[in-house]
C-alpha cells in the first residue's frame, strides 16, 4: 500500500492519498440507499465480496430511500396488506397514463414483472408491512406500506447486509471513476480527508440523482432553482452521474425532468421528508402570487397527479403559490407538519398570506359561481366540476365558502431528478457507441429516466430501484465470476 499527499483542485481540500492495487473486493457499490443495498445484498448472496461506499455519515445513511413509505408492486390477489389484485396490464396502463408513452416499454414491463416477488424478497431481508392508514387509501390496492417507513426498511437492509458480511464505509464519497474502453478500472473515494483508490471487478453505481446540486439544477432552471426545496438527502449531488456522462455514458431523460411536488414553503431546504408535502390541492384552489389560478386542481386522483405540481409551481412568478381551502376541505387530506394560515374571511386570508385581497376575493367568487353542484366524493372521480371557468376544475369542485378559511404557502419540492444513464435489461450502462459498459451497472434514481420520461406513479421509485438494484447486484456478481 502506498501513501502520498496531493492537493485536490476540484474541492480545494488537502487529501492524503492511499492506494491499494490488490483488489480486496469483487464488487463496489457506490451509494447507500435502497438501490445500493438491494444490489449489495444480491451480489453478496451470489457469493461476491462487496464493499458499499455511502457518502452520508451513518446517522443519515439511506439517501432518499429512508423517507419513503410504500412500494408499488404487481400481485395476483389481495393479501392482508393490499385490498385487490394488481396485474401487469393494469400496472402498465397506469404507467402509460402518467408518462404519456414516454417510457421504455421493455424495461418498464421487466420492472413490473420482477416486482411480483418483491414483497417476499423484502420480507426475507427484514422488512415488515403495515396496513395503509387514513389519507393513503387510494394506494391500498396497488402499494405495500413498510412498517416504520423507509427508515426501518433501510435499517433492516443494513442489518441484513452486515450479517451477510457486506462491508460498509460511511462518510465516504466516491469522487472519481477511471473507465477505460467501457470498462471500470478503479474508483477514488474520499473519507475524512483521506483518498483511496479502489479496484474491483465490477461496480454498481446507485448514488441517486442530482437533485441536491442547486448549481446543476440552475443549468436547466436558471435562478428559479434557488427557490426550490429539496425533499430528501443533501448528499445526492450527482457526482457519479456526471462522471459517468463525462466518461461517455449515454444520457437518458429530460434534464428538467423530475418528480416535484407541492411542498409547504416553510419546509427546511433539505431533508424535510414526507411531512412537509401538501395534499390539500384537489380540495380547494391554487393561486400564484398574483392571486391567479393556473391549473386544474382536480384533474385526476392525487397519487397520479401530485408529482406534477412542483413543476407547475416552479413555473410561477417567484416560484411560489398558495393552496386556498375552507373548513369543509380540512378533513379530506393529510395535513403538513406546519399548521395552515387561518382567517375568518378570504380577504383576511389573502392579507395574511401576502397576496392582494380584492383579487383573491374576486377569484374565489368567480370559482364559487362556476361550481356545478355535483355529488362530492373524494373516493371517485366525482362529478363536482366547474362550468365555463378557465382553467377548469374537473373533479371535487365545491364552493370555498365555509369559514374559517385556510391557506398554505407552496414551493416546488424536488424529490428526484430524471436525467440519468441509459441501461439495458441487465442494468449495464450503455455507452455513447451503444455498447454496454462491460462491468458498470446502474440502479435507482440514476437510471429512473429510462422509464420515467415524464410523470410519476406513487411508490414506483422504490420499485425501479429494488428491481434494478437486484439485477445490478446479480449481474455485477456474475461479471466478477460468481
Ligand atoms: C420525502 C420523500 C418521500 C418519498 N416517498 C416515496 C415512497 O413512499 N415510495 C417510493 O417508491 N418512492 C418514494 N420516494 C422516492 C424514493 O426515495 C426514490 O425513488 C428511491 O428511494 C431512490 O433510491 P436510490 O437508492 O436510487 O437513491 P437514494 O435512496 O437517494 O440513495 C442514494 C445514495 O447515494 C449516496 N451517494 C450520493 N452520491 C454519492 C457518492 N458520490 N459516493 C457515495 N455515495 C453517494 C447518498 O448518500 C445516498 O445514500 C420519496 C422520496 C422522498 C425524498
Amino acid at each position: 500500500m502506498g501513501e502520498c499527499n496531493y492537493y485536490n483542485y476540484f474541492v480545494g481540500e488537502k487529501l492524503r492519498s492511499m492506494t491499494d492495487p490488490t483488489p480486496q473486493y469483487d464488487v463496489l457499490v457506490a451509494g447507500g440507499g435502497n438501490a445500493a443495498l438491494c444490489a449489495a445484498i444480491t451480489a453478496r448472496r451470489a457469493g461476491a465480496s462487496v464493499l458499499v461506499l455511502e457518502s452520508a455519515p451513518k446517522d443519515f445513511r439511506g439517501g432518499n430511500s429512508r423517507h419513503t413509505r410504500d412500494i408499488r408492486y404487481m400481485h395476483k390477489a389481495a393479501t392482508e396488506y393490499v385490498t385487490h389484485a394488481y396485474g401487469e396490464e393494469e400496472f402498465w396502463q397506469d404507467l402509460l397514463g402518467v408518462t404519456g408513452g414516454a417510457t421504455n416499454e421493455g424495461l418498464a414491463r421487466l420492472i413490473i414483472r420482477e416486482s411480483e416477488d418483491l414483497a417476499d424478497w423484502m420480507a426475507k431481508n427484514g422488512v415488515r408491512w403495515q396496513k395503509p392508514l387514513r389519507g393513503t387509501l387510494h394506494l391500498a390496492r396497488s402499494n405495500l406500506f413498510m412498517l416504520g417507513g423507509g427508515k426501518a426498511m433501510m435499517n433492516a437492509y443494513y442489518e441484513t447486509a452486515k450479517k451477510l458480511g457486506v462491508q460498509v464505509h460511511y462518510g465516504t464519497e466516491v469522487r472519481e471513476l477511471t473507465i477505460s474502453d467501457g470498462e471500470f478500472v478503479s474508483a477514488l473515494s474520499v473519507s475524512a480527508g483521506v483518498s483511496r483508490l479502489i479496484e474491483t471487478k465490477a461496480i454498481v453505481v446507485a448514488a441517486g440523482g442530482f437533485e441536491a446540486n442547486i448549481a446543476w439544477l440552475k443549468e436547466y432552471w436558471g435562478e428559479a432553482a434557488d427557490n426550490f426545496v429539496i425533499r430528501g438527502t443533501p448528499y445526492n449531488q450527482g457526482t457519479l452521474l456526471k462522471k459517468l456522462l463525462n466518461n461517455g455514458a449515454k444520457p437518458v431523460g429530460d434534464p428538467r425532468g423530475c418528480h416535484a411536488v407541492a411542498l409547504d414553503a416553510r419546509a427546511p431546504k433539505f431533508d424535510g421528508g414526507i411531512v412537509t408535502r401538501l395534499d390539500s390541492v384537489p380540495f380547494g384552489i391554487v393561486v400564484n402570487k398574483k392571486a391567479q389560478r393556473f391549473y386544474d386542481e382536480g384533474e385526476d386522483f392525487w397519487p397520479k397527479r401530485y408529482a406534477i405540481w412542483g413543476k407547475l409551481i416552479a413555473e410561477q412568478p417567484d416560484q411560489i403559490a398558495y393552496s386556498i381551502i375552507d373548513s369543509e376541505a380540512l378533513p379530506h387530506f393529510m395535513p403538513s407538519v406546519f399548521p395552515p394560515v387561518e382567517a375568518a374571511s378570504i380577504p383576511e386570508l389573502a392579507t395574511a398570506l401576502g397576496i392582494e385581497p380584492r383579487t383573491l376575493g374576486a377569484v374565489v367568487d368567480e370559482f364559487n359561481r362556476s361550481v356545478n353542484g355535483g355529488r362530492f366524493n373524494p373516493g371517485t372521480l366525482d362529478d363536482c366540476r366547474t362550468e365555463g371557468l378557465e382553467p377548469q376544475k374537473s373533479h371535487w369542485a365545491r364552493p370555498i365558502e365555509v369559514p374559517p378559511f385556510y391557506g398554505y404557502p407552496l414551493r416546488a419540492g424536488i424529490t428526484f431528478t430524471y436525467l440519468g444513464v441509459t441501461v439495458d435489461e441487465r442494468a449495464q450502462v450503455i455507452m455513447g457507441n451503444e455498447r454496454p459498459a462491460k462491468n458498470i451497472f446502474a440502479a435507482g434514481e440514476m437510471m429512473a429516466g429510462n422509464i420515467l420520461g415524464k410523470g410519476y406513479l406513487a411508490g414506483f421509485g422504490l420499485t425501479i430501484g429494488s428491481v434494478f438494484g437486484r439485477i445490478a447486484g446479480r449481474e455485477a456478481a456474475r461479471r466478477a465470476g460468481f
